[in-house]
């Protein structure tokens, strides 16, 4: 028998059971359960991480929320949340999630003169919940394992609205012990974790390969439905039969809505960002000797993206190019700005 520490898997029956059962996010949580949970730092409050920290605090837990924008302080307040302009505030707690950008940003917050393993107590764990290389995560997991303190990677499937939805699937490595810490944390963010062993760098790359395989998608998604528009189908009747036929995936329905109804908004999961995954899913295939040509389509289709300035919409924006190659013109055009707290 493989120790469970080396098996693919998700969180023991019982307990995911219970957790796919949850209700949506709820503040009336009595407030009993409110004083069993426990006090967790957060680092990057951006779209997902400002979702998950207020589910947090409205599930019980005590959230030290790091603001480097002190005018929005109160916002986050008003949240539920306490927070901090002073990392240090973060350091007597027992785990801090780190929900950042980028590599870039994490061995910052990480490895920085006042970085969180220099600052966090022996035995602390750091939940790593971005989305980074998996160079990235080891070289974090031995800093932190220097330093006495656990590290536990745990990247997440599911966008800002599965975040505030409590829908997050979250794949989880690390040691057994500190995993088991995380898991009440887990149960409150997502609808099931599965835990994929005891080396970080193993959940980083499911993470990567699943984005290779959305990026695809949302890529075709945004090609076929063009073809509707232009061949005179209703794109949303075509795309009911699609997902209700041999397509029904969340990435298909989740994302086919929104190019169906060329719902370009702001936020969500914004085009740098995807370029990002798509860029470390490629350099991962590389190393690997792994041709992905079809992502590297994507990579292509991101960066004209940004180029014609729509680096601030969700990456379902894909099928606005497709139609603008097509010499469809978009009927809605995309408008607003990204929520406040994207940069907090
Ligand atoms: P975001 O840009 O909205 O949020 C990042 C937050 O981190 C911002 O508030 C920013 O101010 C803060 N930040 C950046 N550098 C910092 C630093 N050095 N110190 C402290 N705070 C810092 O990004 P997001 O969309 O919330 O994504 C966060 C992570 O989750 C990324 O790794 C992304 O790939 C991953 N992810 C995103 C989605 C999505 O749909 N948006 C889904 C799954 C995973």
């Amino acid at each position: 028998m493989p120790d469970q520490q080396h098996t693919i898997g998700s969180a023991p029956p019982g307990r995911q059971a219970a957790n796919e059962r949850r209700p949506a996010a709820s503040s009336d949580t009595a407030p009993a359960e409110r004083k069993q949970a426990g006090r967790v730092g957060f680092i990057g409050l951006g779209h997902m991480g400002i979702a998950m920290a207020t589910n947090l605090a409205r599930n019980g837990w005590q959230v030290i929320g790091l603001v480097r924008r002190p005018e929005l302080r109160e916002e986050l307040s008003r949240l539920g949340l306490e927070p901090s302009i002073d990392i240090s505030d973060l350091f007597d707690c027992p785990i801090v999630i780190t929900m950042l950008p980028d590599d870039r940003a994490v061995r910052d917050v990480v490895l920085g003169r006042n970085g969180l393993s220099r600052g966090l107590k022996r035995g602390a764990v750091h939940l790593s919940m971005s989305t980074i290389s998996t160079a990235a995560a080891t070289e974090m997991a031995a800093e932190h394992a220097r330093a006495g303190q656990g590290y536990v990677a745990a990247p997440v499937f599911g966008n800002p609205d599965a975040a505030k939805a409590r829908e997050l699937f979250v794949i989880a490595a690390g040691a057994a012990a500190d995993i088991e810490r995380c898991q009440p944390i887990f149960d409150v963010l997502g609808q099931r974790t599965f835990v994929v062993g005891p080396d970080s760098a193993t959940a980083n790359l499911i993470k990567l390969a699943g984005n290779a395989m959305t990026a695809t998608t949302v890529e075709m998604l945004g090609e076929t439905l063009a073809l509707a528009r232009k061949r005179g189908i209703d794109p949303e009747g075509f795309l009911d039969i699609m997902t209700a036929t041999m397509f029904g995936s969340r990435v298909h329905r989740i994302y086919g809505a929104k190019i169906a109804a060329q719902r370009y908004a702001p936020g969500g999961f914004v085009f740098p960002l995807a370029l990002k995954d798509v860029r470390l899913a490629l350099a991962e295939a590389e190393a690997a000797g792994v041709p992905m040509p079809s992502v590297g389509v994507v990579r292509d289709r991101l960066i004209a993206g940004m180029a014609r300035g729509y680096g601030t919409l969700d990456w379902s924006a894909l099928g606005l190019l497709a139609a603008e190659e097509a010499g469809l013109g978009p009927e809605t055009r995309p408008t607003g700005t990204s929520p406040s707290n994207q940069n907090t």
